[in-house]
């Protein structure tokens, strides 16, 4: 049996986030992660494809809390960022395509080649976005989220859709879909869906680079992220332990006092925090009798389906697009390039889900970190990684090798009508569909975020930090303020603990 003053079930991002500061105030911390690697979802893999470093799972960085980089001096624990600009490149089977970035004037004489109406309106969007996500952020570490404490106009789009904010302002199709796409990502819902409107927000929440709304890549692939922390932590003392799945909490009277390993080995502490899905921690760490009634019930209807695969491709050249032709290094190659030429399409690709199990023809969100970042991979040679919806994890019949096979297939297709040349540069393939999100990070139900973030499951209603059982904590993305790689689950979670003095 080994004794610590705090034990974290998980090393997601969240997780060590929440051990290095409770290892920064003098507490004996153990971390338990049931993988052979550290990170959860944020991770570099660099044993799969010699020379290359992939992002397996997220691959862009804008959430992650400036208070928690500075408080943990992550930068002098290797964490560094570039800001992605462009920012989106959204390419027509016409030949033409719409390039956004940091710029006003180039997004100005971009918008205006489609329509010179919108220009003003894109800047009327831009502003009415970043107000709502810097109005999320400054909740974001609130440790009694309540969601009636929002203006009422806030409250009013977040419960609205994507497509109802967008379409408030700007007419062009193309660019409707493009600015919708924040809406929709991890999301099983269409642009037209209520609640898309909060989605859409939560992706104009961060503040990268002193920027609202700001999105970058990070030095070193979205393991670095994980890696500084652990190495916060590390310095603060705090251990880490892979392979050593949990598979149950003990309880003694009423409270929660350890945990035990798939191997037999129990380790004690008089805090622990759960970083696994909330699914896990209630229904098969801790015992849904333990819970109390209204964690039962939140329990019951926590929606978790993930309508998403991520296909990442070493490629041995860019991506020539029609729009933009060329296979030397261009603007455009550094940005979102989304599949998405309006609204229609999106919502069709959500509908085809609901009634034949997949999308025919699926919204895509591509990134290359290569271009930016050309030490991720052999000289010459580019990582794209595909972000696609919608193939949802509960596909009636289940998710064949045949079907998996298919979905790449089609997803390289696609993407081919826009740059021809892909297929053809493909060098090795990694898919990761749902239930292998699943499988590999934990995620139930492949749910990027942990269960939707939508009304009904965000702010006092995601699940609360605190358990209904004395000496348990969530630190995870099932907690305020959600998924996504931010920290502030994990720095909420550390709170609460040195909070309740529990070790007083
Ligand atoms: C394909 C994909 C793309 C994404 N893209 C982005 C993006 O570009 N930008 C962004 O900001 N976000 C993105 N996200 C979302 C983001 O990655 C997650 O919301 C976030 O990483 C979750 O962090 P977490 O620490 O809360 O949990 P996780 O990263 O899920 O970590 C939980 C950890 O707990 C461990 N665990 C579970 N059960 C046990 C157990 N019984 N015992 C021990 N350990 C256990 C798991 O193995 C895992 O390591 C993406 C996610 C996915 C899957």
């Amino acid at each position: 049996m080994e004794t610590y003053d705090a034990l974290v079930i998980g090393s997601g991002h969240n997780g060590l986030a929440a051990a290095a500061l409770l290892g920064d105030a003098g507490l004996r911390v153990a971390v338990l992660e049931r993988s052979e690697r550290i990170g959860g979802a944020t991770v570099s893999e660099r044993d799969r494809w010699p020379g290359y470093t992939i992002s397996a799972a997220s691959y862009v960085c804008s959430l992650l809390d400036p208070w928690l980089i500075e408080r943990l001096d992550l930068r002098s624990h290797g964490y560094d960022a570039y800001r992605k600009d462009p920012a989106s490149f959204t390419p027509l089977l016409d030949g033409r395509s719409l390039l956004l970035g940091a710029d006003d004037t180039a997004n100005g004489e971009e918008i205006a080649r489609f329509d010179p109406a919108d220009v003003a309106g894109f800047g009327a969007f831009e502003r009415e976005a970043t107000a709502l996500g810097s109005a999320l952020f400054e909740r974001f570490a609130d440790m009694e989220p309540r969601f009636a404490e929002l203006e009422p106009s806030t409250r009013a789009a977040f419960e609205g859709s994507a497509a109802s904010l967008v379409e408030r302002h700007v007419r062009t199709p193309v660019l409707q879909a493009t600015l919708a796409t924040d809406g929709l990502i991890g999301t099983y819902c269409g642009p037209f869906d209520a609640g898309t409107g909060y989605v859409l927000a939560h992706h104009y929440a961060g503040r990268a680079f002193g920027v609202q709304g700001a999105w970058g890549f990070v030095r070193g692939g979205m393991g670095a992220i994980s890696q500084a922390l652990l190495s916060a932590a590390q310095a603060r003392g705090v251990q880490a332990f892979t392979d050593a799945a949990v598979t149950r909490l003990l309880v003694e009277g009423d409270r929660v006092v350890g945990a035990v390993t798939e191997d037999g080995r129990e380790f004690r502490a008089r805090a622990i925090l759960s970083n696994a899905h909330p699914v896990t921690t209630y229904r098969h760490l801790l015992g849904e009798a333990h819970l109390d009634d209204a964690t039962a019930c939140t329990l019951a209807q926590w929606q978790s389906i993930g309508p998403a695969l991520k296909l990442n491709l070493a490629l041995g050249e860019l991506p020539n697009f029609l729009a933009r032709p060329g296979t030397r290094l261009q603007p455009h190659h550094r940005a979102t390039i989304h599949v998405a030429p309006d609204l229609a399409f999106l919502q069709r690709a959500h509908d085809d889900a609901r009634s034949l199990g997949e999308s025919r023809e699926p919204m895509l969100e591509c990134f290359m970190q290569t271009p930016t970042d050309p030490s991720l991979a052999p000289p010459g040679k580019h990582i794209l990684s595909i972000f696609a919806q919608y193939f949802p994890y509960d596909r009636p019949g289940g998710w064949t090798e045949a079907r998996r096979a298919a979905a790449a297939e089609k997803v390289i297709a696609l993407l081919a009508r826009y740059a021809p040349n892909i297929p053809n540069v493909v060098e090795a393939q990694q898919l990761l569909v749902a239930p292998d999100l699943e499988e590999r990070f934990g995620l139930v139900g492949g749910h990027i975020f942990h269960g939707e973030l939508l009304p009904g499951q965000i702010f006092e209603r995601r699940f609360g930090v605190r358990a209904p059982v004395r000496g348990l904590y969530l630190c995870g993305s099932g907690t305020h303020p959600g998924g996504c790689v931010s920290g502030f689950p994990g720095r909420r979670a550390a709170q609460a603990v040195l909070a309740d003095r529990v070790l007083a």
